[in-house]
């Protein structure tokens, strides 16, 4: 039932939106900018301000354009691929199932067992970060939220516009908000009336502005520290990660520090060590609780969603940068991993001395 009323709402709030502003523009050009300025009521009495007027809608309509592109960058972005993870065979199982997809990273979040994440409803592995949808019933990748007034699901495709629509929607109310206001204390003041259809504009103003830029400086908060809003929810826990390489790189770690003849405390709270059937090992790890694995740093952060030029950040046209997979992962690991992976000789810290052993032999 939650869901119909999620999906019918996605498809319902969208438009009353449109609505909304179209009830604005009506406000600000036509009744306040067109009428009021210039061209006022005889019976009125006062002066016609025309070059106010002109300017006004004009930066009405350069606030304008860019909020209506990146809502329909948005809502098409959302409908035509909102990042679902493909469904596998109602009847695989788990165990046996291919690693393949897994096995080209260094590193990815698994369970105990060091197998990935495994999704009941979806039968198949769950790449890192994405998260079951009971909204789309599927599992979404790098998931945020599902958003009604957005049309769908916040995810890795998603979010970059999510984010552009929130910014150009806050400067926009916020003017509609001001114009309205200040022209209606105008009126009040010089010819005592006071128009439903204005009061109605500012209302409508305030509340959206408070609402979309209240919800730009949290999105953007949790994007500095690389956080979607299903991580920030369980922030506190740890994650577990499998890492390619064998435990005598750790054994190694832990002796060396022995024979310096310091106080070992392992921080590492390793659980297993897991052989796969390809040959290929696996040390299974858990960070730190309340330690973020994605945390790269807070300008990293920000470019992985909005882009790596500023013609990116507020162009919304291109696709987020994190969306494309490297040998390091689905997406690239946080500050804490990879000193993780250096300090014990796993993920890629394993990948570049394999390479460069490869190297000496064959130049050998
Ligand atoms: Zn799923």
């Amino acid at each position: 039932m939650d869901r119909a009323m999620n999906r019918g709402a996605a498809v319902v709030l969208p438009l009353i939106e449109v609505g909304l502003i179209a009830y604005a523009t009506y406000a600000l050009v036509y009744s306040v900018g067109v009428i009021y300025l210039m061209n006022p009521d005889k019976s009125w009495n006062i002066e016609r301000r025309r070059s106010t007027g002109i300017g006004l809608i004009v930066v009405y309509f350069v606030l304008f354009a860019p909020m209506a592109l990146a809502f329909m960058r948005l809502v098409q972005v959302i409908w035509a691929n909102p990042g679902v993870v493909p469904l596998g065979d109602p009847t695989s199982e788990k165990k046996g199932l291919s690693t393949k997809q897994f096995d080209r990273y260094d590193a990815y979040t698994c369970e105990y067992d060091g197998l990935p994440r495994w999704c009941h409803d979806c039968h198949n592995f769950k790449p890192d970060r994405s998260h079951h949808s009971s909204d789309l019933g599927r599992c979404v990748r790098r998931m945020d939220h599902f958003c009604p007034y957005a049309g769908g699901m916040i995810s890795e495709t998603s979010h970059k516009f999510f984010i552009q629509f929130l910014f150009y929607a806050a400067v926009y109310t916020g003017y509609v908000l001001i114009v309205m206001a200040v022209f209606l204390a105008d009126r009040i003041q010089k010819i005592g009336s006071h128009p439903g259809v204005w009061i109605g504009a500012v209302a409508c103003a305030g509340v959206f502005f408070l609402f979309t830029s209240g919800m730009f400086l949290t999105t953007m908060y949790y994007l500095s520290e690389n956080l979607t809003t299903v991580e920030s929810l369980n922030r506190a826990n740890v994650t577990t990660i499998a890492m390619r390489g064998t435990s005598p790189d750790l054994s190694r770690a832990v002796s060396t520090a022995n024979s310096a003849n310091c106080v070992v405390t392992q921080t590492t709270p390793i659980i297993t060590e897991v052989q796969r059937t390809n040959s290929r090992s696996y040390v299974v790890v858990q960070t730190q609780p309340g330690e973020n694995p994605w945390d790269m740093g807070t300008l990293p952060n920000i470019k992985s969603i909005l882009g790596n030029s500023v013609f990116d950040w507020f162009l919304p046209l291109r696709m987020s940068p994190c969306i494309h997979p490297s040998e390091a992962g689905e997406y690239e690991w946080g500050i804490a991993v990879q000193k993780l992976m250096r300090e014990n000789g796993l993920g890629s810290a394993y990948r570049s001395r394999r390479r460069r052993s490869s190297h000496r032999s064959s130049r050998g």
